[in-house]
């Protein structure tokens, strides 16, 4: 009776689902070891963001399916709930883009729920508090940072004696978006693999400069599109932007998830459009449940969206909004995640 490989374990586990997430625990980036010694046979798994209920459906199908393997006695399953994700980033990803400093994704579950204008006035935020800062709007399909920066669709950016595009200066920062490089009329025919070499060649096609920042606003969804896009960029972390509700929860969890799967640390969880249509307190809760910190919540505010569509962002145009005091404090508590501090 000879012990079962590694490879066929994995195959097995390869068949243990997530209920919530509908995916196989293997492609989720769950398995972290598998230890095969005579008989007995241990499983390590990453439970980080997993909500016990998961936890305890993954272990019952993962008993099941491997305790039937012969020449194995005992199977014990593991899950690491590793330490918030505080404090500064690994050092290794500092610094790898020269002459920029920090790299933050801005990501959320879904479209709509204020990714683009949170990625916006957070880049502002870190302006008015001294840093230089750059915006890669990562949405190919509905590129609209520059409409909620004012500059014009007709605007163009230049090209430098190397071939790289100069970002276009608005409102304090710089700014590069497929809106800048193709007519609005034009139709968008990339599909993944070009959408993202499209948005590869921004960060290496395009002269930045020195920056203190560089936000990156994602396409929406956590797909595998998403995916690759993080793996390409070296980020020193990433920020989720999610609503209030209950059901929001779930678009967080599978936002975190990808972004573990690339070791990538979460910054935090920022709530938006918290208020009365939508309620208040779901960011949070994802971020007690999930382990990783809570950034602040931006209320439901009119003037963020007018100031959207017009080009004048709130926390340029209201400061004393609540809204645009909760876009400080949330640049602010960003600032210390990634050992920045705040330069005045
Ligand atoms: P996403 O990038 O996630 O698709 P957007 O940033 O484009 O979302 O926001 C979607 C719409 O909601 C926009 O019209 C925007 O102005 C509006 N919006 C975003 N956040 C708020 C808020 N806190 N209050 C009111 N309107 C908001
Ligand atoms: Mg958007």
């Amino acid at each position: 009776m000879s012990a079962p490989t590694q490879e066929q374990i994995l195959g097995i586990l390869k068949t243990v689902e997530d209920p919530e997430l509908k995916r196989d625990i293997v492609s989720l980036g769950m398995v972290k070891e598998i230890v095969i010694q005579p008989q007995d046979l241990s499983v390590h798994l990453n439970g980080a963001s997993t909500p016990p209920a998961v936890i305890d459906a993954v272990k019952n199908q993962i008993e099941k399916k491997l305790s039937v393997l012969e020449g194995i006695k005992n199977v014990k399953i593991n899950f690491s709930r590793p330490a918030p994700q505080t404090g500064s980033p690994p050092l290794a990803r500092r610094q790898s883009i020269p002459g920029i400093c920090d790299v933050v994704a801005v990501a959320s579950g879904k479209g709509g729920v204020g990714k683009t204008t949170v990625a916006v006035n957070l880049a502002l935020a870190f302006a008015k508090h001294g840093y230089t800062v750059g915006l890669m709007d990562g949405d190919i399909y509905g590129p609209n940072v520059p409409l909620m920066l004012g500059v014009s669709s007709e605007t163009r950016p230049q090209v430098n004696s190397q071939e790289k595009l100069i970002p276009i200066e608005a409102q304090g920062i710089r700014m590069i978006s497929m809106g800048v490089l193709v007519p609005p009329d034009q139709p968008m025919v990339w599909r993944g693999p070009m959408l993202h070499s499209a948005v590869t060649q921004f960060l290496q096609k395009v002269d930045w400069g020195e920056l203190d920042f560089l936000l990156v606003d994602l396409p929406p969804g956590t797909g595998d599109v998403q995916l690759s896009l993080v793996q390409s960029v070296p980020l020193s972390g990433s920020v989720i932007v999610t609503t209030p509700q209950e059901v929001a929860l779930m678009d967080v969890r599978k936002g975190i998830a990808m972004f573990r799967k690339t070791e990538v640390p979460i910054l935090g969880i920022i709530e938006n459009m918290t208020g009365e249509v939508f309620g208040k307190g779901g960011g949070r809760k994802a971020a007690l449940q999930y382990k990783v910190p809570f950034l602040g919540e931006i209320p439901l505010d009119s003037r963020i969206r007018e100031g959207g569509d017009k080009g004048t962002p709130i926390v340029l145009s209201v400061p004393d909004s609540p809204a645009a005091r909760g876009f400080m404090k949330a640049a602010e508590a960003l600032e210390q995640a990634v050992g920045a501090g705040v330069k005045k």
